[in-house]
């Protein structure tokens, strides 16, 4: 597969963007090569500069669960944009995308819009310390909010594909005031409250993690943060900006019936265009200015285009649509685990409806950010490029998790699981 305009293109990006790329995973680190320059899309099927054809399953990392130029989104966007893409002041269309929140997610009354999930996580992080007047926030080991000075400590896949723990730039003062623990211990998160909990502002957790790979809370975890955040007066933050209508209508927190003080949302929300939200309980948000005295802004926050499009896809996303794509979900992985056992891969897939994370790995289970270090990266890699050239875009880190939606068919995962045995059975000679 000839990928030659790609290549310029990276080439001349470099010159005029750091790195060439705007985020980092986009640049092809985790998996090696230059990164393919895209065109356009339609459903599943994303083509390149060069008029190669893939089918996708990075979703533009989570967004597009109804596949790329969704009809309604289109015309959305388009019926808008004839409107004015922002005013800097009220449009109807806000309080109709917030009322859709609240209407689903049970711990939400009120949202605040903003521009991305990093803002999000930054402002909810903000108002739990205004709130409680603490300074110590408590994540966990390869969980990854955003790259906020606060939360950029031990932060999953953009940082883990690089290799940095941390980054230069946040100041130790801040950092500091950051505590992180490994991901599904019960016990570390229950001694730190025994013995520091009147310090803590709030908990901040992806409560099915998907930033190193897609890792499910273990048993009793959630609860666990949900019980020791309330006796110490801390807050419970869910980052739900990846499995926010993409789990569930109402996330991770409807399908572990948790109800969290604050959530983070994005991607979804956002159909594609730059979003985040954080929401809560009334008492919490309307700490908020102009309402009370912690202070949050921003001039294009609840931007019509966006709303627009946001509206126009959670409008297609019920009940029906998560059972199907629960079932979908399930029937991919366990086509790609048959051709793993097939041709003799030691493979683990973990997955939730709408996302799944392959780990190359004899270990009988990837449950933390230890685990998901110790599997085998380069034959990721390897597979990676195979199923490139067989004409399927994963995405480029083994840290990632994958994401479908309603635009994969089963002749879609039919030529997807083609594909994988192809490069597979190539995985072994
Ligand atoms: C993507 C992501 C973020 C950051 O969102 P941006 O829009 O990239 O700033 C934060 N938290 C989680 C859980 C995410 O998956």
């Amino acid at each position: 597969m000839l990928r030659s305009q790609s290549k310029d293109l990276f080439a001349r990006a470099r010159k005029v963007i750091p790195g060439g790329v705007n985020s980092p995973v986009r640049a092809f680190k985790g998996v090696g090569g230059h990164p393919i320059f895209f065109k356009n899309a339609k459903g599943p099927y994303v083509e390149d500069v060069d008029g190669n054809s893939y089918i996708d399953y990075v979703s533009s990392w989570g967004p597009m669960i109804q596949g790329f130029t969704f009809q309604p989104v289109v015309d959305a966007i388009t019926a808008q944009a004839q409107k004015s893409t922002s005013f800097g002041a009220p449009t109807e269309v806000e309080i109709e995308l917030a009322e859709m929140i609240v209407e689903r997610f049970k711990s939400i009354e009120k949202v605040r819009m903003v521009n991305s999930g990093t803002e999000a996580t930054m402002s909810a992080i903000r108002l739990a310390r205004g709130i409680t007047g603490r300074d110590k926030i408590v994540k966990f080991d390869g969980c990854f909010h955003g790259h906020g000075d606060s939360l950029l400590v031990k932060a999953g896949s953009g940082v883990l594909t690089l290799g940095l723990p941390d980054s230069p730039g946040v100041p130790n003062d801040l950092a500091q005031h950051t505590i992180s623990l490994p991901f599904n211990s019960i016990d570390q998160i229950t001694q730190l409250f025994d013995s520091r909990g009147g310090e803590i502002a709030a908990v901040i957790v992806e409560p099915i993690a998907g930033n190193m790979g897609c890792i499910p809370p273990a048993e009793g975890f959630l609860e666990t943060l949900r019980k020791v955040t309330r006796k110490h007066k801390a807050l419970l933050i869910f980052d739900e900006v990846m499995t926010g209508f993409r789990v569930a209508s109402a996330g991770a927190q409807q399908l572990f019936s948790i109800e969290p003080d604050l959530t983070t949302l994005g991607k979804v929300i956002g159909a594609g265009l730059p979003v985040g939200a954080f929401a809560g309980k009334k008492k919490f948000m309307d700490r908020l200015a102009p309402e009370g005295d912690i202070y949050q802004s921003g001039t294009l926050s609840g931007n019509p285009l966006a709303m627009a499009a946001g509206k126009a896809l959670i409008n297609t996303l019920d009940d029906e649509f998560y059972a199907t794509l629960t079932r979908h979900t399930d029937e991919l992985v366990l086509g790609l685990m048959k051709i793993a056992a097939q041709t003799d891969i030691p493979l683990r897939i973990n997955h939730f409806c709408g996302m799944f994370s392959l780990f190359f790995t004899k270990q009988a289970e990837v449950t933390n950010f230890d685990q998901v270090t110790q599997c085998d990266v380069d034959r990721y890699r390897t597979f990676f490029h195979l199923m490139l050239d067989e004409g399927v875009y994963l995405a480029p880190s083994a840290f990632e998790s994958a994401f479908l939606g309603g635009q994969h068919t089963s002749d879609v995962f039919d030529q997807t699981l083609t594909a994988a045995e192809n490069a597979m059975r190539k995985l072994h000679s």
